[in-house]
């Protein structure tokens, strides 16, 4: 495999850059990195969340079963002094964005809950949420949605535990808690994405949480080529065609301007 060993970082650009340019299905995997250059911190490093969260709090069964777990995540904004809808997307999202502009993307499978894929430009539809998402809350019992920070306002105001205005249900953000099924309709599409794709770039991953991690394994397994862009070590380094260490905001728009240069699109 043409891993990182002895070659440079141009050379594993320029590699990278050659693929895109001759792939035709290309699904772009990502995960907490890639939203670390725009101030969210991941979960498990020295400032994560769960340094100043309860990880508790985020099963599902707490969160139905407490009033008091669903206080503390409505009130995100006074514990950890901000709330998901104040963050941009960085220089990686911005070049993944570009892809799409190109007709060089097929679609991006992501972890995160950030919405900052669509922030930066790419469509709605080509997004798969495997883990649902931050910005929009839904009634366990009736489905009606609101935006979070419409229900952070009704928080402010003096709801303690807010409820659904149309029956009363429980209300809960769209992200996929610990303990709650993965949606079915987004896992079967990004299964079915991976397995049809001719490379597959995982962008800020470890690759440790399944199933989601099983995506660039079933794009390996039925032949595509996979390439890593990622800081630290991820399960899949020694399987990947290439693999490059660093700064997903510094090493995507370098990607994204060797790739328009060589389709005469710069
Ligand atoms: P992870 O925390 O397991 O791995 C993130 C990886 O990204 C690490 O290997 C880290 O070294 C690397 N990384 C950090 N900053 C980087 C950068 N600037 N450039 C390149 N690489 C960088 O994250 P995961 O694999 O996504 O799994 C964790 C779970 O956390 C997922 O289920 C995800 O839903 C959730 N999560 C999402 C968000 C978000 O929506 N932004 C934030 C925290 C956690």
């Amino acid at each position: 495999m043409d891993n990182e060993g002895s070659k440079t970082r141009e050379q594993l650009i320029d590699e990278l850059v050659e693929l895109i340019v001759e792939s035709q299905r290309v699904v772009v995997f990502t995960g907490a990195g890639i939203s670390t250059e725009s101030g969210i911190p991941d979960f498990r490093g020295t400032d994560g969340l769960w340094t100043k969260y309860d990880p508790g709090d985020f099963t599902y069964q707490k969160f139905i079963s407490d009033p008091e777990a669903r206080q503390r995540l409505w009130k995100m904004r006074e514990t950890l002094g901000f709330s998901w809808d104040d963050f941009q997307p960085n220089p990686a999202h911005y070049a993944v964005a570009e892809l799409e502009q190109l007709g060089k993307l097929d679609c991006i499978i992501t972890q995160n809950v950030d919405g900052l894929h669509q922030k930066a430009g790419n469509s709605e539809d080509r997004v798969i949420q495997l883990h649902g998402n931050m910005q929009w809350v839904k009634c366990l019992t009736c489905g009606d949605r609101h935006r979070f920070e419409e229900v952070e306002k009704w928080v402010e105001n003096g709801a303690e535990d807010p409820q659904c205005v149309q029956c009363g249900g429980i209300l809960k953000p769209e992200a996929i808690f610990f303990g709650e099924a993965m949606p079915v309709g987004e896992t079967m599409e990004a299964e079915k994405r991976s397995r049809a794709c001719d490379l597959c770039i995982v962008i800020g991953s470890s690759l440790v949480v399944y199933p989601a991690a099983l995506m660039p394994q079933f794009a390996l397994n039925s032949g595509a080529k996979v390439a890593i862009i990622n800081e630290g070590e991820t399960e899949l380094d020694n399987a990947a065609h290439i693999r490059i260490s660093g700064k997903a905001g510094e090493i995507m728009p370098e990607v994204l301007q060797r790739v328009k240069s060589k389709l005469g699109r710069d």
